[in-house]
């Protein structure tokens, strides 16, 4: 393949969303230089949830046999009712869902899909990767972009992907909207080894318990050696700061009302570490000439449908088409890129915030929640997931 650019375009931050970008544009034939402001690469948190379009991307990154190595493939989707126990959905996730969306739905190591994705850019000679790079603002120059950095440096490049997470220094330089706000909820989340988590509830499938104003998630992770175990809890008052520990009895008190099950997961960690949920509302632009935003710098949103990383991967891969179609020319593919993905991604900010409303009905909104999903039958879970799980067009 030919070389498209001399001097590298920049990529603010080596998420998931960064990394894919690098590997997308690499596969393109761009080089980029990835700015990492950690010391290392790697993934705050433990598990994640893979979707089908998100796989459909890793697979069209050439990295899909990497990133399932270590996933667990799961067998359904399964929401139960935190109060009397009993199954609310269930979405089998075998043959006739892979068959649908072209992939299986995985659970994983949130590192072993970042690894993945992290060893392929190390092999491939268009990417170069920097740690200890931070990122602190840029200005529009007639060549391109000039990135400030941490410790007074100044790198010229022909464009700027702002990748760099929740917190962008980025987008506060195209869109200066302030800090993301709290979404009104926090998360605990702690890991519990197999060997501690009763046998009953080790299950090849992710646990979702929905409770009022609250929900717990627990699947395993790395080859079944771990469990992930999630517990969110709606409020608007924030008594930790992030990842920040905090002991059993800061947290199970808050899901007193919760049916027996999960509390036994929930009582097995010596202690949890708590997150503030931040999010935004959808926004009409987030490119500035040569500069543009990708994944939770761009459209962060809250955890409820699982979306935030597979948003990120499918954003790389459209933006990598986008500069592969015009050429070159970045300020005209971030804006055809942010064309196509604008919709999409507000969508799913939308539909996650929507599901606040499930996740956490309280009263008699739970029982109608638990009606709505009353004999649904497998298609017609999937004629409703499809506009989700379906990759895009763009998704090759
Ligand atoms: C509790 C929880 C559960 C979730 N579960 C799922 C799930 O199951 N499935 C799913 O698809 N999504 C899930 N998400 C969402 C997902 O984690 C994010 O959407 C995804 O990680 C976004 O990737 P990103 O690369 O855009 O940003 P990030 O992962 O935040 O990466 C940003 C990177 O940029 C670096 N950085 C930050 N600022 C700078 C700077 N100024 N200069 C240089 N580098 C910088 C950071 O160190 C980091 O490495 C979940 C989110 C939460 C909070």
């Amino acid at each position: 393949m030919t070389l498209r650019n001399a001097n590298p375009v920049a990529i603010a931050g080596g998420g998931i969303g960064g990394l894919a970008c690098a590997l997308a544009l690499a596969r393109q034939g761009f080089r980029s230089l990835v700015l990492e402001q950690a010391r290392e690469f790697g993934e705050a948190g433990v598990g994640l949830q893979v979707a089908p379009n998100a796989l459909s991307v890793l697979d069209a990154l050439g990295v899909g046999p990497a990133a399932k190595k270590h996933a667990l493939l799961i067998e359904r989707l399964l929401m139960m009712d935190g109060v009397t126990g009993e199954e609310v959905a269930d979405v089998p996730c075998g043959a006739r869902f892979i068959e649908r969306f072209g992939n299986p739905y995985a659970v994983s190591h949130r590192a072993d899909i970042h690894g993945a994705l992290l060893d392929a850019c190390r092999a491939h000679e268009l990417i170069e990767l920097r740690t200890d790079s931070r990122v602190l603002d840029f200005t529009i120059e007639p060549s391109g972009v000039a990135v400030s950095m941490n410790g007074g440096a100044r790198i010229a490049a022909p464009a700027l992907i702002g990748a760099d997470g929740v917190n962008s220094a980025v987008r506060k330089t195209i869109l200066n909207d302030g800090e993301p706000p709290p979404a009104g909820a926090v998360i605990f989340r702690a890991t519990i080894p197999a060997a501690e988590m009763p046998q009953d509830l080790q299950h090849p499938y992710p646990t979702f318990w929905a409770g009022p104003g609250w929900h717990v998630i627990y699947y395993p992770v790395r080859d079944w050696s771990l469990f992930n175990l999630g517990c969110t809890f709606v409020t608007d008052r924030i008594k930790f700061g992030d990842g920040e520990d905090a002991a059993p009895n800061a947290v199970l008190p808050r899901f007193a009302g919760s049916c027996e099950t999960p509390l036994r997961a929930m009582r097995i960690p010596k202690s949890f570490r708590h997150y503030v949920i931040r999010h935004r509302e959808p926004v009409a632009n987030w490119t500035m000439g040569a500069a543009t935003l990708l994944g939770d710098a761009a459209h962060p949103m809250v955890q409820y449908i699982a979306q935030g990383a597979a948003m990120a991967l499918e954003d790389a891969i459209c933006l990598a088409g986008a500069a592969h179609d015009a050429d070159g020319d970045f300020a005209k593919a971030f804006r055809r890129y942010q064309d196509i993905r604008i919709v999409r991604t507000a969508r799913v900010q939308i539909s996650s915030q929507m599901m606040d409303k499930i996740n956490h009905a309280k009263g008699i909104e739970r029982k109608v929640r638990n009606s709505l999903f009353e004999g649904r039958t497998p298609e017609e879970y999937y004629d409703r997931l499809a506009w989700l799980y379906t990759p895009p067009p763009y998704v090759r």
